[in-house]
């Protein structure tokens, strides 16, 4: 009898301490909420031990034992980038990327996701990178190897041959071709197919030509209506939303018309295409910060003469679109393509974004609850239900948006991954 006894009693034990099995707290000082785009004063965020928020409510005097306490901070839900290529780096363009392996880029990955995630980062769709560098690392942090955002992956992206998604480097006796060139829409639709066998969450396919390949037009029209077509049908069949690099007028609608869900760089949209894209529900996503840095830096990095030229037609415009897009009402996602400027820096884009005709608070909404939406991830909010996911800055973001490019404390899904206000 006793020994039975003593049996219930460890197993109760055993119940008990694996149902009050520690979650936590955060206490924020300030809590933007990004829905309406008020700040909450000091909010105690509740999350349960597998890292999801369980509760948000103003704090009470006494906090619950193991709180962390940012009374001074200003929070936000971790940042979301929906363009990132985590794999590459600057360094890494025009013929210098020939000489790096696809095991070399998934280190340098490793290197980015670190980076990516202490600048406040805790979510990203990587679209594109060598080989499957990017589901390699995507597996890496998931795994607990290594630190690094919720990483979402295209793997290799499809293309024409000879377009911006194949590489052109080289001359035909090195008979080189990129891993995602497909043409036709079988060909395609079998591409499509290919990668999601390799681990793609998500599918990235290139509409038009582009500022960074060798021998084409960013304005020039490369995957057809009716490739494009085929890919988002086959994609969606399979349960994959397709992010469509176009630079051109004509490419941006025919990817749009196709059923793409999200038009990467957006740069030459017209008005029929803006509204094409608000009629469709199309994510436009604009990366508008990272011109400064290609007619800046571009020359030194090794970027090709003739992508800095493009550039400089492309990145005036790119801007003026995303302003008249923005106005018009069209939905936009944050979206920077990091690697063509450093990791880490993906946060300057706030300030062109207000620059350009937005209010903090609408590039906020982008790189939140828009991008949440266009990925289909549960964060982009402070809300129960969603991942932990949650930064702290100084200062007041819904006044100075580039208060955002000093992120001092990080939780992803619960963990702690910076908390520079507790080493003061
Ligand atoms: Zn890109």
């Amino acid at each position: 009898m006793r020994k039975v006894l003593f049996a219930l009693f460890f197993s109760f034990l055993i119940v008990a301490v694996s149902q009050a099995a520690p979650g936590g707290g955060v206490r924020c000082g300030r809590l933007v909420d990004v829905r309406t785009g008020r700040l909450l004063e000091n909010q105690l965020i509740s999350f349960d031990a597998d890292g999801t928020i369980t509760s948000v409510a103003p704090a009470g005097s006494s906090l619950p034992s193991g709180t962390i306490d940012l009374a001074k901070a200003t929070c936000l839900p971790g940042l979301i980038d929906v363009h990132t290529h985590i794999t590459g780096d600057p360094s890494h363009s025009g013929y210098a990327g020939l000489g790096i392996s696809v095991p070399r880029s998934a280190v340098t990955g490793a290197k980015n996701a670190r980076l990516t995630l202490m600048a406040g980062f805790t979510t990203v769709r990587n679209v594109g990178a060598a080989g499957y560098s990017d589901v390699a690392v995507r597996d890496g942090i998931n795994a607990g190897e290594i630190p690094g955002p919720r990483m979402f992956v295209s793997g290799p992206p499809l293309g024409i041959t000879g377009g911006h998604c194949d590489d052109n480097l080289l001359p035909s006796e090195y008979h080189h071709v990129a891993e995602g060139v497909a043409d036709g829409p079988w060909a395609a639709r079998a591409k499509v197919r290919e990668v999601i066998k390799y681990g793609a969450d998500v599918i990235k396919i290139c509409a038009s030509g582009g500022v960074l390949s060798k021998g084409d037009q960013p304005g020039t029209p490369q995957y057809t209506l009716e490739e494009m077509t085929a890919i988002a049908e086959e994609a969606h069949k399979l349960g994959r939303k397709v992010a469509a690099h176009a630079h051109g007028t004509q490419s941006i609608k025919d990817a749009i018309r196709a059923g793409i869900d999200s038009i990467e760089h957006s740069s030459l949209i017209d008005d029929e295409g803006i509204a094409l894209a608000k009629q469709h529900g199309t994510y436009l996503v604009f990366d508008i910060y990272n011109d400064d840095y290609i007619l800046q830096m571009g020359e030194k990095a090794g970027m090709l003469a003739e992508s800095i030229e493009k550039e400089k037609k492309i990145g005036r415009l790119q801007r003026e679109n995303f302003r008249k897009a923005f106005k018009a009402g069209a939905k936009i996602a944050f979206g920077t393509d990091s690697g063509v400027y450093p990791h880490g820096d993906n946060a300057k884009q706030f300030g062109k974004m207000v620059e350009w005709g937005m209010k903090p608070i609408d590039a906020i909404q982008a790189a939140t609850i828009n991008a949440a939406d266009l990925i289909g991830v549960k964060a982009g909010a402070i809300e129960a239900g969603n991942f932990a996911d949650i930064i702290a800055v100084d200062g007041n973001p819904l006044e100075n948006a580039p208060v955002l490019e000093n992120v001092k404390f990080v939780l992803k899904g619960g963990a702690v991954a910076r908390n520079d206000f507790a080493a003061k």
